[in-house]
């Protein structure tokens, strides 16, 4: 077999390295490659015209017959690795799980095998299978068969609490040793294999409480719930949203309609008609498990035709999902954002729901933005996509003001529900009142006494957990701050620890001040947990449930807190922004916001565009259902636009006066950013850095590159930190620029384009 060059793309910080490979393999074939003395899945570029001049080591071995991603996905993954910067493979993980792997074994109508053609050399041959098989003319039924992803009903291990026994048995120690390399958590086949042994150790290791072993049932059976699968008619306005929205054509489209304005109902339109057309529907959320609503309405419309990616599913489940796509068994696929490089190949719709949520956007290595590559995706695919939100983002809006995408609105709530009214407390009046901070106003108190006695349900929102923010000393002043990141800690209660939010050190609290030495520590700041503990005061008979980063960690614990409250389980709902995301509590009527204008005071460009978000979306949650709502918004800044138009519901208001800052300080959506980021121990290494990078993008013209500036948290986990924030008209501009100045590999520099966060 003859082997040549060949350019093959790793998921590490790395140029494409050159590995002699078999002639003819075809781009988008994964193989197995030596780095150093590791080993490493690569992606197959082509063969190198111009291979160094060094030994090449030949590839350990070829992973695919074919490249298992459809062509159009593929072209979207080139698309992405050029505009953020990333090498292909660095998104392969997120389209395709690593341990899926096709089977060599599965049989050819003929008979023959692809490990035949393989051991043949007939790669081009392979190459014309892997077409025959995406294009559905050639099925190879066994190609992604694994025994242990049939039915569902899987079985997860997991390790208990239990402290680790002095003595157990060779078998039960690998068990217990696989089961701490997976995080504490495997599902039953992969246990078995990894560690060797048969049920029966299990068996043991499970009587001796020593490990616990649970069904995991498929996600959507569990949430089939009685009275969500009535079909509604649309009602005329949605009717003419569906009826201009062509199904044949590229096009973006943005649907604007307030909360409870039936948007759900369109995209299940939409769906249904694709289907009926033989194509599929990819469908984002912004967090699975906040939407188990969603997923029933689905799954009572589309029994048996949709499938979940789950950012919570282990890997098994997640191959599981893949493969289920991969041999066109599911039709809608609905996930968060890595599921726009699903690999659902006919696609006839994209659907980005609660299109404005920063979660689309990653913020960790490859930091992509997920309703963006919807809609390049779109295009590339040939279909609509269609972005929702009761407040879309500014980009989004600007967009269709200007006619770049189709402007599409729902005005009124077809289950006959009132918008709920909005009640301000500016704070400053009732510090000067009661002459002290007021964590609840009388007006509210009264507000939550009211929904309390007759029986409903009241939620009070405050964007911080904790229970006190941070502690300073009032002798001298000094707060008790991290000692590896630049931001103070915080006080949580229940556990007895000051915390840091950043990079989870946790310290006892001190008796006396550290500084001064003086007992003179006070809490500043309350959080979700003193505003939980002050409720339960007040409000001694009330059945009280706290929902922040704290009390759901616990996986599933969100979901069932949910469910439970859906069911009027709970009389009082505390929590973070969280509870601000797509539910619905029937018996909801009343809601608090404790400090409205808390994030305004974030230095970031879309602060004011967040905070009008937040409120609007949570007051969105009263009233939903027969009961009128009503919100009651505590502040010290009343007369901020942010505030004003949420209090007014008023979201094109809003934008309105927002928009033209936007242009005159040139930030989005009236310019293109970049952020590059620079982290070391050494601060001067950190700045230098960035200092080198802004020489090379001063001889672009047309760019405004700003810094090298403190990070806003300077110093995280022990490492200084600095930002250059980059500003160009346009998005093509901005993109030629970069390529100019790419991060430097490995100098812990990065790059982020479109940054979303700048704070941390
Ligand atoms: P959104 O997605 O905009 O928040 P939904 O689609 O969830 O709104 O609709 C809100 C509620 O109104 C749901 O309970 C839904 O079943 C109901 N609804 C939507 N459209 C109609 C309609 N045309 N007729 C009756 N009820 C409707
Ligand atoms: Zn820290």
């Amino acid at each position: 077999m003859t082997l040549v060059p060949t350019r093959i793309a790793l998921n590490r910080p790395l140029p494409p390295l050159t590995y002699l490979a078999p002639a003819g393999l075809a781009p988008g074939v994964r193989v197995k490659v030596k780095v150093r003395a590791s080993s490493a899945v690569g992606l197959v570029l082509g063969p190198d015209a111009a291979p160094p001049a060094a030994k090449l080591k030949p590839i350990e071995e070829v992973l695919d017959p074919f490249p298992m991603l459809p062509s159009k996905l593929r072209e979207l993954m080139a698309f992405a690795a050029r505009y953020y910067g990333v090498t292909e493979a660095s998104l392969l993980p997120l389209a395709l799980p690593q341990a899926l792997k096709p089977r060599w074994d599965a049989e050819l109508p003929d008979g023959r095998r692809l490990s035949d053609l393989r051991d043949a050399g007939a790669w081009d041959e392979l190459a014309g299978v892997g077409e025959a098989w995406h294009a559905g003319s050639l099925s190879l039924s066994t190609l992604l068969h694994r025994e242990d992803l049939r039915g569902a009903g899987l079985t997860e291990v997991r390790r208990t609490a239990q402290p680790h026994p002095s003595r157990v048995t060779e078998q039960q120690a690998r068990v217990l040793l696989a089961l701490e390399e997976a995080d504490g958590a495997l599902m039953e086949a992969d246990l078995l294999r990894a560690a060797k042994v048969s049920g029966a150790v299990l068996g043991t290791l499970e009587r001796h409480g020593l490990i616990e072993r649970l069904k995991r049932v498929d996600p959507l059976s569990q949430r089939r719930e009685a009275g969500v699968d009535r079909t509604v008619t649309l009602n005329a306005e949605q009717r003419a949203v569906v009826d201009a929205i062509p199904l044949d054509a590229f096009h973006p489209h943005l649907l604007y309609g307030v909360t409870g304005s039936g948007k759900t109902e369109v995209y299940l339109d939409l769906a249904g008609r694709v289907l009926a057309r033989g194509k599929r529907v990819l469908w984002l959320v912004p967090e699975i498990g906040l939407t188990p609503r969603l997923l029933s309405r689905l799954e009572a419309r589309f029994p048996g035709r949709v499938a979940v990616g789950h950012a919570g599913l282990n890997a098994t489940e997640k191959q599981a999902d893949v493969v289920r796509l991969l041999q066109d068994g599911a039709e809608i696929f609905v996930g968060v954002r890595n599921a726009v490089l699903a690999p659902i190949r006919n696609l006839g719709l994209v659907i980005v729901d609660e299109e404005h949520e920063g979660s689309y956007k990653s913020e960790e290595h490859p930091r992509i933005q997920a309703r963006d590559l919807a809609i390049k995706r779109a295009q590339i695919e040939g279909c609509p996509v269609v972005l929702g939100s009761a407040t879309p983002s500014l980009e989004s809006w600007h967009a269709a003001q200007s006619g770049r995408y189709a402007l599409h609105r729902l005005t009124e709530r077809p289950a006959g529900v009132t918008m709920p009214a909005v009640e301000v407390v500016d704070l400053r009046e009732a510090y000067k009142a009661a002459r002290k901070k007021v964590l609840f106003s009388p007006r509210l108190v009264e507000g939550i006494q009211a929904a309390l006695s007759k029986g409903e349900q009241a939620m009070l929102l405050l964007n911080r957990r904790g229970y006190e923010s941070f502690w300073m000393c009032r002798a001298c002043g000094q707060s008790l701050d991290c000692p590896h990141c630049s931001v103070s800690l915080t006080f949580h209660r229940a556990a007895h620890r000051l915390k840091c939010h950043l990079c989870g050190h946790e310290a006892a609290p001190p008796e006396a001040c550290p500084f001064c030495g003086e007992a003179h520590l006070r809490g500043v700041g309350e959080g979700t947990e003193r505003v939980e503990e002050e409720l339960a005061r007040l409000f001694p008979s009330a059945r009280i449930l706290r929902l922040d980063r704290d009390t759901t960690s616990r996986r599933g614990a969100l979901e069932a807190a949910l469910l439970a409250a859906e069911h009027g389980e709970v009389d009082l709902l505390v929590g973070t922004q969280m509870l601000a995301k797509g539910h619905t509590f029937p018996k909801l009527t009343l809601v608090g916001i404790l400090g409205a204008d808390q994030g305004l005071k974030i230095p970031d460009f879309r602060a004011a565009e967040r905070t009008f978000q937040l409120l609007t979306q949570v007051a969105g949650r009263a009233g939903r259902a027969e009961r009128p709502g009503r919100v009651i918004l505590q502040t010290y800044a009343p007369d901020h636009p942010a505030i004003r138009h949420a209090v007014a519901q008023d979201f094109e208001g809003f934008a309105t006066e927002e928009l033209p800052y936007r242009e005159a300080l040139a930030y989005p959506p009236f310019a293109a950013l970049a952020l590059y980021r620079s982290e070391s121990e050494k601060s001067e290494e950190a700045k230098a850095a960035l200092a080198a990078i802004k020489t090379r993008l001063g001889r672009v013209a047309g760019l405004r590159v700003l810094g090298p500036l403190d990070a806003p948290v300077a110093r995280l986990k022990d490492r200084w930190r600095f930002q250059l924030l980059v500003k160009s008209p346009t998005r093509e501009a901005l993109g030629e620029a970069l390529r100019v100045a790419p991060p430097p590999l490995g100098t812990g520099v990065s790059l982020d384009r479109d940054p979303q966060s700048f704070t941390v």
